[in-house]
């Protein structure tokens, strides 16, 4: 891997203590989808791409990626899917309430490391979540990048998260490009899949680095086409997804390969993970 564009890591401080933090504001997001912003007693400082475990006393706990501003930690936020135990539970959570959580765990997206380079985001649902905090940090610093795009997939337009944003990214400096699985009377852009909207793309394979997540089988595409465009795969970032317990490395639960998930990404260079990638079931 090239130690430029290594992925981030950052220590486990406080890994065990759940910290209480109060719930500043709620938003719907999609029909299954909602947001949290929390504060605490002092900023929370986090890189792009880490995620919390929130706990919910009495139902446990969840990983969930921190979407919001890692320059504006005063305040943080968390879009969630609604699933099972602990997301349906927070689904009834409002202002004023309090939570737990651990964290930030794991590696982050290795922005700060790779300035003066073009950047594609290719993300599909909800994994635009863990990207947005990479959005807003190249935004703030646009002029140290060069390109930016992204390139983001949903089942139908009511499936588009963040959708009111899109033009506000469009207008300070990044190529924003949609797509959508099933459009509707009103849907005017394009249908198809995210790597549709790579193709056209001006590569510089050189100096690109290419962000994807999504469902796993979008990324490997991803990683495919940009693989394609001779993009080198230790240039090509995924972030993982596995079924979580402690966090910190211990339990075993998201092992993946020789690696765990949880310490050990959730953000890996396709150097990294392609062995495992293309293993049923891992
Ligand atoms: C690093 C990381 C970041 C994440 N970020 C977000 C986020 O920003 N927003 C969000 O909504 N979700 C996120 N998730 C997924 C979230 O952690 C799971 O959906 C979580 O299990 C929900 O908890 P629950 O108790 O509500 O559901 P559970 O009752 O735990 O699970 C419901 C069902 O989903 C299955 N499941 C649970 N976790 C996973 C998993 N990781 N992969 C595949 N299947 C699973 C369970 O086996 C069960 O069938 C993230 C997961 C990881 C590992």
């Amino acid at each position: 891997m090239s130690k430029s564009c290594a992925a981030t890591r950052v220590s486990d401080h406080n890994a065990w203590l759940p910290t209480e933090f109060r719930i500043v504001a709620r938003r719907n997001e999609l029909a299954d989808v909602f947001t949290l912003e929390l504060a605490g007693p002092e900023p929370f400082r986090f890189a792009p791409g880490q995620f919390n475990m929130l706990y919910v006393p009495g139902f446990g706990e969840a990983a969930i990626s921190i979407s919001s501003d890692s320059d504006r930690p005063e305040r943080f936020q968390h879009t969630i899917r609604v699933v099972g135990n602990v997301t349906r539970r927070l689904q009834k959570f409002s202002s004023g309430d309090r939570l737990f959580l651990r964290g930030p765990f794991g590696t982050g997206w290795p922005i700060d490391r790779c300035p003066s380079r073009d950047v594609v985001i290719a993300c599909g649902g909800l994994g635009l979540a863990p990207l947005r905090p990479v959005i807003y940090y190249l935004l703030h610093r646009r002029s140290q990048f060069g390109a930016i795009h992204l390139l983001y997939g949903a089942r139908t337009p009511r499936d588009l998260l963040y959708a009111e944003e899109f033009a506000v990214w469009q207008s300070q400096g990044i190529e924003v490009r949609v797509t959508i699985d099933r459009g509707d009377e009103s849907w005017r852009g394009a249908i198809g899949v995210v790597t549709q909207l790579m193709k056209p793309l001006r590569w510089r394979p050189e100096s690109t680095m290419v962000l994807t997540c999504g469902p796993e089988v979008m990324m490997r595409f991803v990683a495919q086409e940009a693989l394609a465009q001779q993009v080198r795969p230790d240039h090509v970032f995924l972030s993982m997804e596995r079924n979580m317990n402690c966090a910190v490395g211990w339990c075993g639960h998201c092992q993946l390969g020789p690696s765990f998930v949880c310490k050990d990404g959730p953000v890996y260079t396709y150097a990294q993970i392609e062995p495992f990638l293309y293993v049923e079931d891992l």
